[in-house]
């Protein structure tokens, strides 16, 4: 009998962390496992573009007329804003009630973070037309630029879409071919899942960097907590509001995607796995998979929206910021463009918030310092925070794909 994909995915997890564990505390050389965690991050990464451009061209294509892709379009940018927005009202309300910030010591030692790395762009909005709007689509694609790719993708697939007659049939037949040799190699790549889970845990736990972490354990707990709440609490209720359905089944059609967002601290690595799942197993169409998910991993980050919010208002709780409404107020409307600004790779949540922290006049040295210190904590919050980006993704998928009139699996 062979074993389910989640089960060998979880297996590889406790693996990873008793086996990170045991080189930790014998000092054995972990290089040739390293060398897994890369090539499996590297076979990611090398599916990516091709796959967000096939899918996304192969799915609006088939979507047909202009209305029908803007009422989706509506639906999903409908979600990412709703879903976001609970998540920062989720972390506002537990960093006031825990107050994690409040009699906050630097700890001897701690390290400034790189000023070269913590800086904001100047404005996130222009930031976000120049970063949808691609000069040129084969450099972005090239340079891996997400946001512009997924734009482009689907401009060319609702022309495709709206074509008549023989070119139009040839090129949406041809688009389709390729797509399902993009998820034939995709499908492959996961297969090798377990083993690469394995290997990062193994790296992380590895390299964790554990001395600091009774300073600042409170911190970690509010932000586990919110993020705790939120996929725990609010994402289920949403789903069972909308869709009347037992949020278990979702969860469970979604624990290997779950799994590899908790192993790789990446959205767009984790983004094969989550359509795979997302189709084959909650049943959503490829229209609403590729419409909503590719976007959804750069643009809607649950998670990171509100570590930006709470991490945010730690700091400013740590220096004895004033914490008016107002500043609260621009502290939960930045969280939610630094979370849309956020790449969806490790720690850029953390990277992002100086946006936050600019926005109330906090960009100062000693909120560097501090960041440095969270930063040197941030891998355990990171994979939380990546879990719950992806979850909402795919919540967001389902509820669009039955307000679709979609039947699925459960
Ligand atoms: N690692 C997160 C992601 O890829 C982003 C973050 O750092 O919050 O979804």
């Amino acid at each position: 009998m062979k074993l389910a994909l989640h089960w060998q995915v979880l297996i590889g997890m406790v693996a990873g962390v008793l086996f990170g564990l045991v080189t930790r505390n014998t000092g054995l050389d972990i290089g040739w496992i390293s060398l897994i965690a890369d090539g499996f991050m590297r076979l990611l990464r090398m599916v990516i573009v091709p796959l967000i451009f096939l899918s996304i061209v192969h799915g609006v294509a088939g979507i047909g007329d202009g209305r029908s892709i803007g009422r989706l379009g509506a639906k999903t940018l409908g979600w990412y804003t709703l879903s976001s927005f609970m998540a920062i009202l989720v972390g506002l309300t537990l960093v006031n009630i825990i107050r994690p910030g409040d009699g906050f010591t630097m700890p001897a030692g701690a390290e400034p973070m790189d000023p070269e790395r913590a800086q904001a762009p100047d404005s996130i909005l222009e930031q976000l037309v120049e970063d949808l709007i691609p000069l040129n689509p084969v450099g972005a694609a090239a340079d891996g630029e997400i946001l512009g790719l997924i734009f482009f993708s689907i401009c060319i697939g609702a022309a495709i879409g709206v074509m008549s007659g023989p070119s139009g049939e040839f090129l949406r037949n041809g688009f389709g071919a390729g797509f399902q040799a993009i998820m034939k190699l995709t499908t492959w790549v996961i297969r090798l899942l377990p083993l690469g889970v394995f290997a990062l845990l193994t790296r992380t736990v590895n390299d964790l960097g554990i001395d600091l972490l009774q300073q600042i354990v409170k911190y970690m707990l509010t932000i586990a907590g919110g993020l705790a709440v939120h996929f725990l609490v609010v994402l289920p209720a949403l789903l069972f509001l909308f869709m009347r359905k037992n949020p278990l089944d979702h969860y469970r059609a979604m624990g290997s995607a779950m799994a590899m967002a908790f192993s790789t601290s990446s959205s767009s690595a984790t983004l094969p796995m989550t359509m795979k799942c997302v189709r084959e197993r909650v049943g959503a169409s490829n229209k609403v998979t590729s419409f909503v998910l590719p976007m959804g991993a750069t643009v809607n980050m649950d998670g990171t929206a509100l570590f930006e919010c709470a991490g945010a208002l730690f700091i400013a709780q740590a220096l004895g910021a004033d914490l008016s409404f107002t500043t609260q107020a621009i502290v939960v409307l930045t969280a939610l463009l630094a979370s849309v600004g956020a790449a969806a790779i490790p720690s850029a949540g953390l990277v992002m918030i100086f946006i936050v922290l600019e926005a109330i006049g906090l960009n100062t040295p000693e909120a560097y310092a501090l960041a440095g210190v969270m930063l040197s904590v941030d891998r355990p919050l990171d994979m939380f925070r990546t879990m719950v980006n992806i979850t909402s993704d795919s919540v967001g998928a389902a509820v669009i794909a039955k307000s679709e009139g979609e039947k699925l699996n459960y």
